[in-house]
């Protein structure tokens, strides 16, 4: 069904390379995708090194045309970019993401949430209004709530960008600075802005086992963190072997498909008990 399903929409892939009449047409069926539920958050177990237990999950949009199939964001990410519908999609998974963090909490299950923020999203002036409207509508406590932002787009606007920083964690959410090392900034502004948990990007990870350079921006990271008092997540594990570079470091969480890939929610919800001691 899945192979079926992607060849409807095989030519959505590489959409910013597509001709405008099939752009255009992408925009069309995702502007009606956002509306009629297509469009949903699957999620991501981040795993606590130390105890084995998922303490909080990220969101990863779909979408889940009716033909059947799953169209991954890369494929449609960009169009919603260009076009401002990342706003919608932005809210739309913003508000399922808290909606089900409170239904795991009202289950027993203390899980922090981690969404992805675009640039456009982050740069709404009420941005901030429409998190706090979010929590309370969702009767969310703001901490299971954890926004994810590009080291660029926080470096955009440094001076502006560290107020909207300060007005989101005094709603008292987690923030996480998603990608962090591909960036260019120079690492002062970690002293600056009130950030709680870098997240190692993939690329890093990958060899680790074969790449003494990669080994060391791992550990420099981690180091990094470490001294800021700044909490670690590292993302793209696929083999024990990962893990063992980070071993020895506190307030460290796992991402990645050895522990699961993500999944819809009603199949998360059963891990939530699993303990993934590696
Ligand atoms: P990201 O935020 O860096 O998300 C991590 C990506 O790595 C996800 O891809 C995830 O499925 C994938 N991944 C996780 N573990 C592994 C692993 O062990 N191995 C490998 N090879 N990959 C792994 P995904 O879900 O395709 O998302 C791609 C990108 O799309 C995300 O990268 C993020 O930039 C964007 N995105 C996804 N959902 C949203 C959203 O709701 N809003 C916005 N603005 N962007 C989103
Ligand atoms: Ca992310
Ligand atoms: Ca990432
Ligand atoms: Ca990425």
């Amino acid at each position: 069904a899945k192979e079926a399903g992607r060849s409807c929409f095989k030519f959505y892939r590489d959409s910013m390379n597509a001709t405008a009449a099939i752009r255009l047409q992408l925009e069309q069926d995702l502007r009606t995708a956002l509306k009629s539920g297509e469009i949903v958050p699957f999620y991501q177990p981040q795993i606590c090194a130390e105890t084995g237990n998922i303490v909080s999950v990220e969101a990863l949009v779909r979408w889940l045309p009716a033909q059947g199939g799953i169209i991954p964001p890369d494929e449609f990410i960009p169009i919603a970019e260009e076009t401002g519908l990342i706003n919608d999609l932005g809210l739309l998974v913003l508000q399922h993401s808290c909606k089900q963090a409170k239904q795991w909490l009202d289950q027993g299950h203390r899980i922090r949430v981690a969404v992805n923020v675009s640039a456009h999203q982050f740069r709404q002036l009420d941005f901030t209004q429409v998190v706090e409207k979010t929590l309370k509508e969702c009767n969310l406590p703001p901490s299971l709530l954890e926004l994810e932002l590009t080291e660029s787009v926080i470096m955009s606007d440094a001076e502006e960008n560290i107020k909207r920083l300060i007005e989101l964690k005094n709603l008292g959410v987690t923030l996480a600075v998603d990608d962090f090392g591909t960036g260019y900034s120079s690492l002062s502004y970690l002293k600056k802005f009130p950030i709680d948990i870098l997240k190692i990007d993939r690329a890093f990870m990958c060899d680790v086992n074969s790449a003494p350079d990669d080994i060391a921006i791992v550990e420099a990271i981690l180091a990094l963190a470490k001294s800021l008092k700044l909490g670690v997540i590292a993302e793209g594990i696929e083999e024990a072997e990962q893990i063992d570079i980070l071993k020895s470091s506190k307030n460290l969480l796992l991402q990645g498909y050895l522990f699961s890939r993500p999944l819809a929610a009603e199949k998360i919800t059963p891990l939530l008990n699993q303990n993934f001691t590696h």
